[in-house]
């Protein structure tokens, strides 16, 4: 791409504007917010997918001028490969966002992001959300989100941020980074829906590097997150939990963690308990891909 600016082939359709620079993001967001709009954000590392259309469309739809940023940040990967193999989808990205009515896209590059390198930008402490689930998996993971949705915040500064439950752990993360950074008490975190295919298989741009007998079994994530959900009544989460790890295992997936928590703290529960909302989550590799899911026992 050699504009900053792109227009959707359709008349009909406003454009949307493209930004790789902070410098004119900002008196653009600016000008926006004086006219009395309400910013929305998305922030993405792009391959999108209709999981992440369906927060474009929410934003919109609550009436923001939305604004998305596609950056794949490099701080948040633990492991190397998983960042080279990351799926890059810009111009499809692009097509996408103005089809869902995107009004701004930042599309910035490493160095915009960390000219002085990463280490020279804010991290945030995280606590007890760094050490479990996600956090014991991914070392180091939860730093460079925060890290990262920490910059894109200072650079947009949005009214509301649109996040999905997909990623359950990186939403509490969000909330504690938004009461930990100057102005967060301005920015309201709004957590989606996720968005599944017809097997029930959360989307995610991961599942690209699916192949054919792998996609076939992916589902098989989530019908554990609705056993669990099922068994809430009458059940005994231990049990549950060797039932979903044994399953996972005979489809050919090394479960990573099955696990029950409380949905508020993410503390982790041995069984069911009925005085706190809870959410079960799910990791398992399958092959080289790794897959999260969870689901809220409402
Ligand atoms: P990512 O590009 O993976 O960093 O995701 C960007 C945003 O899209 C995050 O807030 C994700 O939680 C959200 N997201 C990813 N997959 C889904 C999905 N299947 N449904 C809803 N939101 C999603």
């Amino acid at each position: 791409m050699n504009s900053n600016l792109y227009f959707a082939p359709s008349a009909s359709i406003l454009p949307m504007v493209i930004f790789k620079k902070i410098q004119d993001i900002q008196p653009y967001l600016s000008a926006q917010k004086a006219a009395g709009r309400g910013i929305g954000f998305v922030p993405t590392m792009g391959a999108l997918h209709a999981g992440h259309r369906s927060l474009v469309e929410k934003s919109c739809a609550e009436g923001l001028f939305t604004v998305a940023s596609i950056f794949i940040n490099p701080t948040q990967f633990n492991d190397k490969e998983d960042l080279a193999k990351y799926p890059v989808t810009t111009e499809a990205d692009i097509a996408m966002l103005i089809e869902a009515g995107c009004d701004a896209l930042f599309l910035p590059g490493v160095e915009e992001m960390y000219p002085g390198g990463s280490d020279t930008v804010q991290t945030y402490d995280f606590g007890y959300l760094e050490t479990v689930l996600e956090g014991a998996q991914r070392p180091g993971h939860f730093k460079g989100v925060g890290q990262v949705v920490g910059r894109l915040l200072d650079i947009v500064r949005p009214g509301r941020i649109f996040m999905g439950q997909k990623d359950y752990q990186q939403c509490m993360v969000i909330k504690s980074l938004l009461q930990q950074m100057p102005g967060g008490d301005k920015v309201e975190m709004v957590m989606c829906p996720i968005v599944r295919e017809a097997d029930g298989l959360a989307m995610s741009s991961r599942n690209r590097r699916l192949t054919e007998p792998q996609r076939a079994i992916a589902g098989t994530i989530y019908q554990c997150l609705v056993s669990i959900q099922g068994k809430k009544g009458n059940g005994n989460f231990a049990v549950v939990k060797k039932e979903c790890e044994d399953l996972l295992s005979d489809k050919g997936f090394i479960p990573e963690y099955v696990a029950l928590a409380n949905a508020d703290t993410l503390a982790l529960l041995d069984d069911y308990n009925d005085s706190a909302p809870m959410v079960a989550l799910i990791a398992a590799r399958l092959g080289n891909v790794r897959l999260i899911d969870n689901i809220l026992l409402t």
